[in-house]
């Protein structure tokens, strides 16, 4: 039996990540993150892994304990709002270009085949500018961390950890418009991005 279909709200253009992931099908939006932690978390409480670690080596015990503690907190975060409600990558670059330059996503902009190979483009427009340099200031305000690549790389990087599926959504948006794409997309109610997504560490160089 096919899953029941996605309600309204999942069809906001704000769910429409400005590097093309949507992210109605994405685990932290829907609250499956937590949800999965928690369940998972309560197995193993149930289970008894940390007394049985105490048992068989306590040296394991710290480890384990360390363990479920991130579990604890993962089932606690509560769901991110989406791209274009503030949620998503902090600070991140590439919804930071679009928003300066009016695009709902890099599907409207010119620049994407170059992006998308990773060229950076020199940071000239005052508008972009100033809308990086307030987004980096708060973050900086908030972690002390400063976001370490511009809006190419970090597309490119997108771009290899999803093979391609935010690129194929970029096109897709083009091709339909945004609003009659986010039809489509809820129209899939059982996919998820974790399908096309890789292991790969997109804060890492290369
Ligand atoms: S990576 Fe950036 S642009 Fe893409 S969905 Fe996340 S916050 Fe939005
Ligand atoms: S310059 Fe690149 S990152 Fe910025 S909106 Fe265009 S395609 Fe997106």
């Amino acid at each position: 039996m096919s899953p029941p279909a996605d309600p309204p709200e999942l069809r906001d253009p704000a769910l429409a990540g400005a590097c093309g992931a949507y992210c109605g099908a994405c685990l932290a939006l829907r609250g499956e993150l937590a949800a999965e932690a928690g369940a998972l978390l309560g197995r193993l409480r149930r289970q008894g892994v940390l007394a049985l670690a105490r048992r068989l080596d306590p040296g394991d015990a710290p480890r384990i304990d360390a363990a479920l503690e991130v579990l604890e907190r993962l089932a606690r975060t509560p769901a991110c709002p989406g791209c274009g409600r503030g949620g998503g990558v902090p600070g991140c670059p590439v919804r930071d270009c679009a928003r300066g330059r009016e695009l709902e996503t890099c599907a409207g902009c010119g620049r994407l085949a170059a992006c998308a190979a990773g060229q950076e483009e020199p940071r000239a427009g005052r508008a972009r500018a100033a809308a990086g340099r307030r987004e980096r200031e708060a973050l900086r305000a908030g972690d002390g961390a400063a976001f370490p690549f511009g809006p190419a790389a970090f597309l490119r990087r997108l771009t290899r950890k999803y093979g391609g599926w935010n690129l194929a959504n970029l096109e897709a948006i083009r091709a339909l418009g945004l609003r009659a794409w986010l039809e489509e997309r809820a129209a899939s109610p059982g996919f998820r991005s974790l399908e096309v997504k890789g292991e790969e560490d997109v804060w890492s160089d290369g």
